[in-house]
């Protein structure tokens, strides 16, 4: 069988954005990924702050309609249509069952780096994925992710690379604001996505 390396960005893309896609493709360039996987959260049964997060069949529809012209972008459904909490470590577990030839690139944010080693079956994760850190510039503190890399790696074994990339400062936070308060969200969604949330009228209300 033939070993592909896959990225994973797992996020709960509501609506999922110009960042997104750009996230994807600036990890296919840096590691020379072969695919990278929108990993679509479930939906919490709480509220997300003040907020409903929207349904999965929406989020997954608009993930869908943004990547459709990269043949390397593919949706994955595994984390909605798991009952109950859903874990980065089950997820690349079950990625790792189905095919085990491949190399999975766990694509994460520096922040989010960082509290990594609080994660629930944290050597699960190290054992299952290659952690790919996105480094966006402002949050570069080279001598922390050091640190927590070094505690990483000796505690659980498993690898960690990353990568910089050009910042683009988009949010589904700042896209669902304009869309609720009239803005223009022209590139900052495609197309196809915005006549999507037009047509379901999401984020109308906060
Ligand atoms: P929200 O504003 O609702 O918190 P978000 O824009 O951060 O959402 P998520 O679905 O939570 O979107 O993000 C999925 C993944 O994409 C996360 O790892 C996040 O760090 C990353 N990401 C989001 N926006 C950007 C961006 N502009 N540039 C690079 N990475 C991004």
């Amino acid at each position: 069988m033939i070993m592909k390396k896959i990225g994973i960005l797992g996020g709960t893309f509501d609506p999922v954005h110009a960042g997104h896609i750009r996230v994807a493709e600036e990890a296919m360039q840096a590691l020379a990924l072969d695919e990278v996987i929108f990993m679509v959260s479930g939906t919490p049964h709480y509220k997300v702050g003040m907020r409903k997060v929207s349904s999965k069949e929406d989020r997954l529809a608009m993930t869908e309609l943004a990547i459709k012209d990269h043949p390397a972008f593919s949706v994955s459904d595994l984390e909605c249509r798991r009952e109950g909490n859903t874990y980065t470590a089950d997820t690349l577990q079950e990625l790792k069952k189905q095919m085990p030839e491949n190399e999975y690139y766990l694509l994460i944010g520096a922040d989010a780096f960082f509290h990594m080693i609080h994660w629930y079956r944290i050597e699960a994760v190290m054992a299952n994925a290659i952690v790919a850190v996105v480094m966006r510039g402002k949050e570069l503190n080279s001598e922390q992710a050091a640190s927590v890399q070094k505690e990483l790696i000796d505690k659980y074994g498993g690898m960690v690379v990353s990568f910089e990339m050009k910042p683009m400062e988009v949010s589904s936070t700042e896209v669902r604001e304009k869309i609720r308060t009239g803005g223009d969200v022209h590139g900052l969604v495609t197309e196809d996505v915005e006549a999507y949330i037009q047509k379901r009228s999401l984020y109308r209300e906060v």
